[in-house]
């Protein structure tokens, strides 16, 4: 896979078109997309890629939109998933508080809405499996990781320089070394954060009936509720991912109640449709913020998913966002490819910027206006989301609108 890593003249150089730092999903995907058009790469990670066969059930999941699953086909990853990922049929939207009934005011998005499921819930772990395959497949990869270099960009190219000597010269350099991207700070470019003050636990769980491929999304004082339907295993017939927000300190303190007192603190919130819920596997916290950078380029430089942008998880868009990025890029830099054209030119970085920031700033906003509207017990508030869950209820049209925009199509 490491084809052209040393190179056979002995100079232990490699000359790429694109050198992407991050092998994370949208650093991957871009690899093997660009890779299957015959455009040679070089990806560099500071970590080595995770192991191939991870032994746990590990209980973070993705959802994967369907403009997503698209750019997974056509990277040659989505036929590499150990197993087929779940289907989302139906989405109910609900507000409430806990152990308390939801708001009789619910919005539901069902399979009559939409002519293909709204989105797939992807095993992390099975991703990380598909991606490592398809990178390891491709001769137009080489992989550098674990790998810690230097860069140095300039009008005429790209040179980045392992610390154990290999050296990889390219005419453009993505960034997708992901929210603290380094190379995104070696550039200059600033960034605005936006701390929530709420941390996201997340989970696998496992229910006494099946899921019927539906997704629950229940709004809470303290933060969104989701729970995502899985493929079932052997051990856990009816499975579902749960990502669930709260204020930080109630965030710790219930990721770390013993396993029963956790089961009724999910129960609580999930009411009883799927019956009684027990946890599986591990429990993540992460600590949720949002941020966006200034801008999306520099001298022969492309900021790529969570180096460019971070959004509350609220919607499950992040990973999507990024991957968006990843289809206006790899188009761009496909037609590059085609016409013989530099890929690093200004004027395809000026192309780039315009197709994804302003999109993603929407989406940005959209997320953020959300968690502000839902994530607090005010009485007013409540009475307004109530009624916009009950208006687009209401119109059909509006549904399908809000579901099109979500799904990436
Ligand atoms: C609680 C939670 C739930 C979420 N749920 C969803 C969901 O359901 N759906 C969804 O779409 N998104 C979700 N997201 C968002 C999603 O996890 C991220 O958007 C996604 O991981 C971003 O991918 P990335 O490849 O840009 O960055 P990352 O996944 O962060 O990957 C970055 C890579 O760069 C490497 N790296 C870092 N620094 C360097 C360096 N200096 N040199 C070389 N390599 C480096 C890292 O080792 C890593 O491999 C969720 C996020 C959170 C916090």
């Amino acid at each position: 896979m490491t084809s052209g890593m040393t190179d056979q003249t002995g100079a232990n150089a490699a000359d790429v078109g694109i050198c992407i730092i991050g092998a994370g999903p949208v650093g991957a995907t871009l690899a093997c997309r660009l890779a299957r058009e015959g455009i040679r790469v070089a990806v560099v990670d500071r970590a080595a890629l995770p192991p191939m066969e991870h032994p746990d059930f590990d209980g973070r999941a993705y959802a994967i939109a369907a403009g997503s699953k698209n750019l997974l086909e056509a990277a040659g990853v989505w036929e590499r998933l150990p197993h087929v990922p779940c289907a989302i049929e139906d989405i109910l939207v609900t507000d409430g508080r806990p152990g308390e009934p939801a708001s009789p005011l619910s919005l539901e998005f069902t399979r009559e809405d939409a002519t293909q499921p709204f989105g797939w819930m992807a095993e992390a772990r099975a991703l990380r499996v598909a991606l490592n395959a398809t990178l390891h497949a491709s001769p137009n990869v080489t992989l550098l990781a674990p790998a810690e270099v230097s860069v140095v960009r300039n009008e005429a190219g790209v040179t980045v320089t392992a610390k154990d000597g290999r050296v990889v010269r390219a005419r453009l350099l993505v960034a997708a070394d992901g929210r603290g991207s380094r190379t995104r700070s070696q550039a200059g470019i600033a960034v605005t954060k936006l701390p929530y003050g709420q941390s996201g636990i997340v989970c696998a769980i496992s229910h006494e009936f099946p899921h019927d491929n539906g997704a629950l999304e229940h709004f809470l004082p303290g933060g969104p509720f989701a729970q995502l339907p899985m493929t079932g295993t052997a051990e856990y017939p009816h499975l579902s991912a749960v990502v669930w927000s709260e204020k930080d300190a109630m965030a710790r303190r219930l990721a770390e109640l013993p396993q029963r007192e956790f089961a009724r603190e999910l129960q609580r919130r999930m009411g009883s449709r799927l019956g009684e819920v027990t946890p599986v596997g591990r429990r993540w916290v992460y600590p949720l913020s949002a941020q966006y950078a200034q801008r999306y380029t520099a001298t022969r430089l492309i900021l790529a998913g969570d180096a460019a942008h971070g959004i509350h998880p609220i919607a499950g868009q992040g990973l999507n966002l990024g991957f968006r990025d990843v289809i206006a890029l790899s188009e761009l830099l496909i037609e590059a490819h085609r016409r013989g054209e530099d890929p690093g030119s200004p004027a395809l970085l000026a192309r780039y910027q315009a197709r994804c920031r302003p999109t993603n700033m929407l989406m940005f906003v959209a997320t953020d206006m959300l968690d502000r509207l839902f994530s607090n017990d005010n009485p007013v508030l409540r009475l307004a989301r109530d009624m916009g869950i009950a208006t687009v209820q209401r119109f059909p049209r509006l549904r399908k609108a809000f579901v099109k925009h979500a799904m990436g199509v």
